[in-house]
């Protein structure tokens, strides 16, 4: 009769014993050598092609991947690579819609944007990603859909109905044309209103003053973060309960974009 108890420390130096020996070169080049030529005979060949197929293989194989794309290591990598092509679009998508914001003139390509001619940016982005959106734009040159503005001219012509503040000066006060959005844009000129009132109706950074190309910017550059947590309205309350100057500035949009693509930099404030 055999005492488990006995039987245990051995088993355990013989997994220790194991493990070391298969981690040795030679042993571990000659089992991949051995793996490869056994992996290639027909009947084990068939044997796996069969095997891969069955339902709850599959699905093994599915929730590897799927755990696989959630590691946080993954994620990054796969973020880091997206990030790079979308700058090569970008710069692709500048360069071949003329370099200049259509509206204002503004050249620094840092405060420049892809802006939807007819006004569905906003729709159009929730339904396909950026590279989408800037790969159907270089597929053929489409101005009439596409155009470049700078971040100001873009956002304000959001806020002011369609129309860029620069072309049209009286516009604050006009009921909105578009009727199934408006109860949202009142309620955004008033949280704007107010928080202007409390952060000033100027660009910190460019002076700029038009209402309609400012917006709230997290000084400490937790803004993405914040956007992640809750909506734009929640923030705009947020930041006008709290009245902390510490934590919020108010910056037009080319220089609120520009810094956040920038390590929290304006253009403006690089020293070339
Ligand atoms: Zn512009
Ligand atoms: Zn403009
Ligand atoms: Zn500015
Ligand atoms: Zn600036």
């Amino acid at each position: 009769m055999t005492n488990p108890e006995v039987k245990a420390p051995q088993k355990e130096r013989m997994r220790i014993y194991h493990k070391e020996y298969y981690q040795r070169p030679e042993v571990k080049k000659h089992k991949r050598e051995y793996m490869k030529e056994y992996m290639q005979r027909p009947k084990v060949k068939t044997y796996y092609e069969e095997y891969n197929q069955r339902s709850e293989v599959k699905k093994r194989i599915r929730d590897y991947y799927r755990d696989y794309d959630q590691r946080p290591e993954v994620k990054k990598r796969r973020n880091e690579s997206r990030r790079e092509h979308n700058i090569i679009l970008r710069s692709q998508f500048l360069e071949m819609y003329g370099g200049i914001c259509m509206c204002c003139g503004e050249k620094d390509i840092r405060f420049l944007t892809l802006d939807h001619v007819n006004g569905d940016g906003a729709d159009d982005r929730r339904e396909r990603s950026r590279a989408a959106i800037l790969r159907e734009a270089l597929s053929d040159l489409n101005t009439e859909k596409y155009q470049i503005l700078c971040y100001n001219c873009n956002m304000g012509k959001a806020i002011n109905d369609g129309v860029c503040p620069h072309h049209n000066n009286s516009s604050l006060t006009k009921p909105s044309i578009r009727h199934t959005h408006s109860k949202n844009m009142r309620q955004r000129r008033n949280l704007r209103t107010r928080l202007f009132e409390v952060y000033g109706s100027v660009c910190a950074c460019c002076g700029e003053n038009e209402e309609r190309f400012l917006t709230l910017d997290h000084k400490l550059n937790d803004g993405n973060h914040a956007r992640k947590q809750s909506g734009a309205f929640k923030i705009m309350r947020k930041a006008i309960s709290e009245a902390d100057p510490r934590k919020y500035q108010v910056l037009c949009f080319n220089c609120n974009c520009a810094r956040s693509q920038h390590n929290g930099i304006c253009p403006h404030h690089d020293v070339k």
